[in-house]
């Protein structure tokens, strides 16, 4: 199909000729079928940029036809309509992701031009705003490996970029999430979701730890010298074999001038604690010797409550995967809603990463959320930038 366009399947003709039409009036060019087997034919005739599947038709239904194109390795967009409840449009929605599909949302019947509108844009003009990319990794089929790994760390090849945490409530900056990259030569940057796991698996993680702690206090240091904002920094549950943690990054603060509690230690759980009883010690050192410390992912982990009642957190972050998802989904808004009830009960700050939408954060702070980091707010950025972005946010005119 030359231009945008949208194929509609719906076992209903009256309702995928209103899809149809509704489509054509925003420009696209669009085709109608109400069987699976038309539906199929026309899709590998047409490659259609959208396809809107209804969830409930005789034949085969709408989850079934999802998986039917994910096994064809589909890459239109996708949209998903039905007359059926959110609960139903969600899980047919997660289900989709799974698979590897691309889904752009869920509308329900009866379908408005201006529910359309909002998934697909114009299909004259633009595409609706896509959020500019991170760096991608021109790494795919790179095997990260302990020596590349080795090799890495003693060229001093990673970088950080910081991510900005804001007060809900104010909007006012009130710190930075350390976050590592790893800057090839050949490769360009790759992210810490190839590296970490490999360096958790090869026993590297410390020495990691060891340069991201230093170069980010230092940055720190410089930056910020003096007041409230607070340094947030990744900390691998698998590091927590290591008796001189705690001195060592206490030594780290003296060095570059900076009060303990202005560093949150955030745990993630992406691997099963060595030593319950050794990391219970040092975390509750860490929090002797005044760090901050919070439950990175929470929700996530298999063990999250168990944790979040045996270690001395300080912070607990409601992972991402809830918030990117509040918005469409009734769920994800519960356990956001649960999570930050329960951490406010235990005393702790509430952060919410994640936010990508200003609905999402009018909810958080309806909610009472402390601390949001997400998209919405900034990306991850360089040192050097970040500066400037906290005076612009202080400004009276934000
Ligand atoms: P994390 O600690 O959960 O960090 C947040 C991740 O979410 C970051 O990805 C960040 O770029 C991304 N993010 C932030 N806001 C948004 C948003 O609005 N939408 C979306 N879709 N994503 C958002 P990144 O930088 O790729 O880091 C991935 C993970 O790698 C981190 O997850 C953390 O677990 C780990 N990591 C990063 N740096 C370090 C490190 O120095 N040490 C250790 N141990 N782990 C690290
Ligand atoms: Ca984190
Ligand atoms: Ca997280």
């Amino acid at each position: 199909m030359p231009g945008r366009s949208i194929l509609v399947l719906d076992d209903d003709p009256a309702v995928g000729q209103t899809i149809q039409w509704i489509a054509e009036s925003l420009g696209f060019q669009a085709a109608f079928v109400s069987r699976p087997e038309d539906f199929f034919r026309l899709l590998d005739e047409l490659s259609p940029e959208f396809i809107t599947i209804d969830l409930v038709m005789p034949e085969l239904d709408g989850v079934e036809i999802m998986r039917l194109l994910a096994g064809r390795k589909c890459t239109s967009k996708i949209i998903i309509s039905s007359g059926m409840g959110t609960r139903v449009l969600d899980a047919a929605q997660r289900s989709a992701s799974e698979h590897g599909l691309d889904i752009v949302g869920v509308i329900s019947k009866p379908i408005s031009k201006e529910a359309l509108h909002l998934l697909v844009g114009d299909g004259r003009g633009s595409m609706p705003p896509v959020p500019e990319e991170e760096p991608k990794a021109d790494a795919d089929n790179f095997e990260v490996e302990k020596s590349g790994l080795q090799g890495a760390l003693d060229r001093h090849e990673f970088e950080l970029a910081y991510q900005p945490k804001i007060q809900c409530k104010s909007g006012a900056p009130a710190g930075f999430e350390a976050l590592a990259r790893w800057r090839h030569p050949d490769r360009g940057i790759i992210m810490p979701d190839r590296f970490i796991p490999i360096a958790e698996e090869t026993g590297l993680i410390d020495e990691l730890s060891a340069q991201v702690f230093d170069q980010s206090l230092e940055w720190f240091s410089n930056a910020f010298p003096l007041g409230e904002l607070k340094l947030s920094l990744n900390i691998s549950a698998k590091s927590l074999v290591d008796l001189h943690l705690v001195d060592s990054l206490f030594d780290l603060c003296r060095k570059y001038y900076l009060a303990s509690d202005r560093i949150v230690l955030e745990l993630t759980e992406t691997s099963a604690m060595t030593d319950p009883i050794l990391s219970l010690d040092l975390m509750t050192r860490f929090r002797v010797k005044g760090f901050q410390l919070s439950i990175d992912d929470f929700g996530t982990g298999f063990s999250s409550m168990v944790q979040l009642a045996r270690l001395p957190f300080s912070e607990i972050k409601v992972d991402r995967s809830f918030v990117m998802n509040a918005r469409q989904s009734q769920e994800s808004r519960t356990i956001i809603k649960s999570v930050i009830d329960l951490g406010h009960s235990l005393g702790l700050v509430t952060t919410a990463e994640g936010v990508e939408d200003a609905e999402t954060f009018d909810y958080l702070n309806g909610l009472g959320c402390d601390l949001a980091q997400g998209y919405l707010i900034a990306r991850p950025m360089p040192g050097e930038t970040a500066r400037s972005w906290t005076e612009q946010r202080m400004a009276p005119s934000h």
